[in-house]
């Protein structure tokens, strides 16, 4: 713990908000964007934002792999059971994702589903050995921090010669959506960038340099630990007042230029780049998700049933979309912590544990003006 506890040390916050109030320019307003919805939790848990200027903006971005699936891919799943009777596996994050006609993967199991929560890709695994006769599929999410793990179970499963397990794939890959973010047709006025941290680990921070050269905005591969963002912050705040644009890494005990060349080779050797692939409040973005490759088609559970694309439509009022892409913030939905609640939620910013609605409702933030 004395490794967590150091990262959270108050006098050593105390000390950071001090720097960045002498270091920021009044005349300045800072739009900085924390990518990762880990980082948002960690902002307001710890109350960050209150340490900041008010000309420190922290905007809300796309980084949180259940929020941006969208619902078209869970009606699928949900198909999957009902349609083809199979074994559907999934961590729970996505349980209560409302799909259309307000149901969900939790409901779909309470009305007969077998749909089973893991807690890792070796679960299915076990699940697939353990019910040979039944079609077991990972309904499988993330972004390049859990691709690994799919791409590893799938590769146990060929060895083993399993011939019951396939994998829904809905991976998604970061850089791209960073990429949609800032050619989107209307912009969101952003200054810099807290960039992901565990995808970070195994990506390296080399990706994010094309970001930092060809759009001119700083990048600081940030920790999800309180010291790390506001020493990230502080980090991007002086790119800023010195018209720098370069990939910083305050995350180097994680974090190398190239990230972790195994894992990346597993992946390549698995997976290939979808063409297009729809994220919730991005749309379709190129080059932005993975599939399998032929040679593991046998796994892919989109070339072993019918899975027809289908387009779903949001819940009214549900800001989650433009959430997303940092047009608007959860205080801006009208059915915050009214109508939908962690209890009842409306949209997947309020499901998963790492959505921003879930944030501001965790923290007691509701309705404050950053
Ligand atoms: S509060 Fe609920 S309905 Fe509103 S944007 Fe967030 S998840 Fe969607």
């Amino acid at each position: 713990m004395k490794y967590i506890s150091e990262f959270r040390r108050q006098d050593l916050a105390k000390l950071l908000a001090q720097t960045i109030a002498q270091t920021v320019d009044p005349k300045h307003h800072y739009r900085l964007m924390e990518f990762c919805g880990g980082h948002t939790h960690a902002i307001f848990r710890y109350g960050v934002q209150d340490l900041m200027p008010s000309n420190v903006e922290f905007i809300h971005g796309p980084g949180c792999p259940v929020c941006v699936l969208p619902i078209g891919r869970i009606d699928n799943a949900i198909q999957l059971v009902e349609r083809h009777d199979v074994i559907l596996c999934t961590y729970a994050d996505l349980m209560r994702v409302p799909a259309t006609g307000r149901t969900n993967l939790l409901k779909a199991k309470a009305a007969g589903g077998d749909i089973r929560m893991v807690y890792s890709t070796q679960d299915v695994l076990k699940i697939a050995r353990d019910n040979p006769h039944r079609q077991v599929v990972f309904f499988a999410i993330g972004f390049e921090t859990t691709t690994p793990a799919s791409a590893v179970a799938i590769k146990v499963a060929q060895a083993e010669g399993l011939t019951n397990f396939s994998v829904f794939c809905n991976h998604v890959l970061t850089p791209s959506a960073m990429q949609a973010i800032l050619d989107a047709p209307e912009p969101v006025a952003i200054d810099a960038f807290l960039g992901p941290s565990h995808v970070s680990s195994v990506i390296g921070s080399k990706p994010y340099e094309t970001f930092a050269d060809h759009y001119a905005k700083p990048i600081v591969i940030a920790g999800f630990e309180p010291l790390d963002v506001m020493q990230s912050a502080l980090m991007l705040i002086r790119q800023i007042n010195e018209g720098r644009h370069e990939v910083e890494n305050e995350y180097s005990r994680a974090v190398t230029r190239d990230g972790n060349l195994k894992a990346q080779g597993l992946v390549n050797e698995v997976f290939e780049r979808r063409p297009q692939f729809e994220w919730r409040g991005l749309g379709l973005i190129p080059n932005s998700a993975l599939k399998l490759k032929a040679e593991y088609a046998a796994f892919d559970a989109e070339r072993r049933f019918e899975m027809p694309a289908i387009q779903a439509s949001e819940v009214k009022g549900c800001e989650c979309p433009a959430i997303l892409r940092g047009a608007k913030k959860p205080k801006d939905c009208k059915l915050l912590g009214t109508v939908c609640t962690p209890e009842n939620p409306m949209g997947s910013c309020m499901v998963s544990s790492e959505g921003a609605c879930a944030a501001y409702w965790s923290y007691g933030r509701l309705r404050e003006n950053n």
